[in-house]
């Protein structure tokens, strides 16, 4: 996952006779990195500007999602049967894998299921269309060069044919939707018939995601986190910015677990994480949650791929389920709030009409000054206030 620059936004897209000027560009560069001229020209003979995907790109979501909305629609009930079937099925390669890597089979079905439900998606854009697309697209051109260099170093070196290379619009190619420069430094040939092949095989791609899970710092024997309960006089603030203590240390305050039976005491650092405010789920998170958010920089998604994990093994659902009944908000009114905060005194950040770290940071620090729970999460109360006290401090 990519950052995405805000403030190139509004650059007009590209048209067919920038495409052609930029593919002749990129087949020099291509070639000078080393990829074949037979491999290039087979490739750039082909390609097309894809005005879907400059759509795509370009698309605002017109909403927020709240947590309820994000989680509930990936972490299904049938989602959870259907996991628990591959991990039966696959059991002793998935065992093999965590031989090799330390990531257990549960949270390996879980990103599976996650990316591809378990490969029965994985993606209908032709892939070199879509980088090559992105690529000449200003926004984030360098990025996306470097992976139509490396879509075309993967075909170059036969795992994958030009013809097969298909996935999401924005480059993300089989089971476990691998950007290319992924798939050339992580994909390994797990069945041995000497391709490194994440469309057809399930054991290379499986293989694959354990081993990348792996390079990202992936701990043997530590879970992603655990769902916890608070005390009732909990300091929220303690949340603010995702701040990391021993686990110790959330024991001696009162922390529990989702049961209320006492946490454990290994020796960990962990962060407590509430994606719904004080109403919603609480949640310590250890090291591999960090590594889960470097396979996608999300934490629903982290928080999905972990509790996906859970249930695939046996666990039951969250104690806490996440409010229905939260906040949606589209990006003119976080923009305007993020100013009306600012105005206040609270830096949330470059305004940008997003719900990022410093926005939440912020709205926590405005709540603990005006007398609410200082969870870092707009409830319509608290929205409320900041309107009301910007409106009354601008005049
Ligand atoms: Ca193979």
């Amino acid at each position: 996952m990519t950052a995405e620059p805000a403030a190139e936004e509004t650059l007009p897209a590209i048209d067919q006779s920038d495409f052609a000027q930029c593919l002749i560009r990129f087949r020099e560069a291509a070639i000078d990195a080393g990829v074949s001229e037979t491999t290039t020209d087979q490739v750039l003979s082909q390609v097309s500007l894809s005005e879907r995907v400059l759509e795509l790109d370009r698309r605002q979501p017109e909403f927020t999602q709240t947590f309820a909305d994000y989680f509930n629609r990936r972490v299904t009930s049938a989602r959870v049967e259907r996991g628990r079937e591959m991990l039966a099925t696959h059991r002793t390669l998935l065992l093999e894998i965590q031989q090799r890597t330390g990531v257990p089979p549960q949270y390996l079905v879980s990103f599976w299921g996650l990316e591809t439900n378990f490969g029965s998606y994985l993606g209908k854009m032709a892939i070199p269309d879509s980088l090559a697309t992105l690529a000449c697209d200003r926004r984030r051109s360098g990025y996306f060069t470097g992976e139509l260099v490396s879509a075309l170093r993967i075909i170059d070196s036969g795992d994958v044919e030009l013809a097969e290379m298909n996935g999401s619009w924005a480059g993300a190619m089989g089971h476990v939707q691998f950007m290319p420069s992924a798939y050339l430094r992580y994909a390994v040939d797990f069945d041995g018939d000497g391709r490194r092949d994440l469309f057809a095989s399930t054991e290379d791609a499986l293989a694959s995601a354990g081993n990348f899970l792996q390079a990202l710092g992936w701990q043997a024997g530590l879970r992603w986190g655990r769902e916890v309960q608070l005390p009732e006089d909990f300091d929220f603030a303690l949340a603010r910015g995702a701040a990391k203590k021993p686990l110790g240390d959330w024991r001696r305050l009162g922390v529990t677990d989702a049961f209320g039976h006492p946490l454990s005491t290994v020796p960990v650092d962990a962060a407590l994480r509430l994606p719904a405010g004080h109403r919603g789920p609480a949640f310590l998170t250890y090291a591999n949650f960090d590594v889960i958010m470097g396979w996608n920089r999300s934490v629903y998604y982290a928080l999905a791929v972990g509790h996906l994990a859970d249930r695939i093994a046996g666990a039951g659902q969250l104690r806490t389920p996440p409010p229905e009944d939260d906040l949606r908000f589209s990006n003119d009114d976080l923009l305007a709030l993020q100013l009306q905060l600012a105005a206040l005194g609270y830096d949330p950040g470059e305004p940008d009409g997003r719900l990022g770290p410093a926005t939440r940071n912020a709205v926590s620090l405005f709540q603990s000054d005006n007398g609410f729970i200082p969870d870092g999460h707009l409830d319509p109360q608290v929205v409320e206030k900041i309107r009301s006290l910007a409106a009354t401090a601008g005049g």
